[in-house]
């Protein structure tokens, strides 16, 4: 099976331009952030606190997680339910992001991860795909952009689904998301030794997605 590994900060167009290369080159897309989103949504629901690191550790065993894919969209199950609308809220980017740095939960998680990988020729994104899930993966990128880029992005997508934000705050919480994710103990984000970084700050989505194909293609073929 082959694999491919897309790495880097929220918003720099990881998902978008992983799911287009995945339908066009035939593999399976792993979102590996909407698993964690799941786990986050699952701690809010039984009441445990994005900071309770230690109730965190407690109720893992309870997650009940489904992975399902929909006409190649990646659906998130928990406990049967189909919660995948449910986990692109503020609130719950918060909780995963708090989640994610939980050693124990990233232990859970893991085999998830591998075992589809074992069984597909998967594009993944992620923070940790090169340098943990996936360190033989076949190609491996570091999508990344200005924080300000980004947050523009990302504003425009919340408004879009009716979220009251305002530029600053998204900027805000980017910041501190990616602050947070970079420097926890436990498989921070940073790129690997062996990824190609793909700068996508002045890039429209097309270009973005011209541009990791270019790097894809010749390694597959290679
Ligand atoms: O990519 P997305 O924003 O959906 O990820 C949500 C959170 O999950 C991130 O802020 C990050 O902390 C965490 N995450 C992670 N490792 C991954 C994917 C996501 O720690 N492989």
């Amino acid at each position: 099976m082959i694999g491919i590994a897309i790495d880097g900060p929220g918003g720099a167009g990881k998902s978008t331009i992983a799911k287009t290369l995945a339908k066009r080159l035939g593999f399976v897309y792993v979102d590996t952030g909407a698993i964690y989103r799941t786990v986050g949504l699952y701690m809010s629901r039984i009441g445990v606190a994005p900071e309770d690191a230690a109730g965190i550790e407690q109720n893992i065993g309870g997650v009940h997680l489904g992975i399902r894919y929909e006409n190649g969209e990646q659906r998130m199950l928990l406990d049967g339910e189909d919660v995948s609308d449910k986990i692109r809220t503020p609130l719950i980017s918060k909780y995963a992001s708090c989640v994610s740095a939980v050693p124990a939960v990233r232990d859970f998680l893991f085999v998830t991860q591998r075992e589809l990988a074992k069984k597909n020729d998967v594009i993944m994104d992620g923070r940790d795909i090169g340098t943990v899930i996936l360190p033989d993966a076949e190609v491996k990128i570091f999508l990344t952009a200005s924080a300000q880029a980004r947050s523009k992005r990302r504003f425009i997508e919340l408004r879009e689904k009716g979220e009251d934000v305002t530029l600053e705050e998204v900027l805000a919480d980017m910041r501190q998301r990616d602050h947070d994710d970079e420097t926890r103990a436990a498989a921070p984000l940073k790129q690997a030794e062996d990824a190609i970084l793909v700068d996508t700050s002045e890039l429209t989505l097309e270009q973005s997605i011209a541009a990791v194909e270019a790097v894809i293609r010749p390694a597959l073929e290679g």
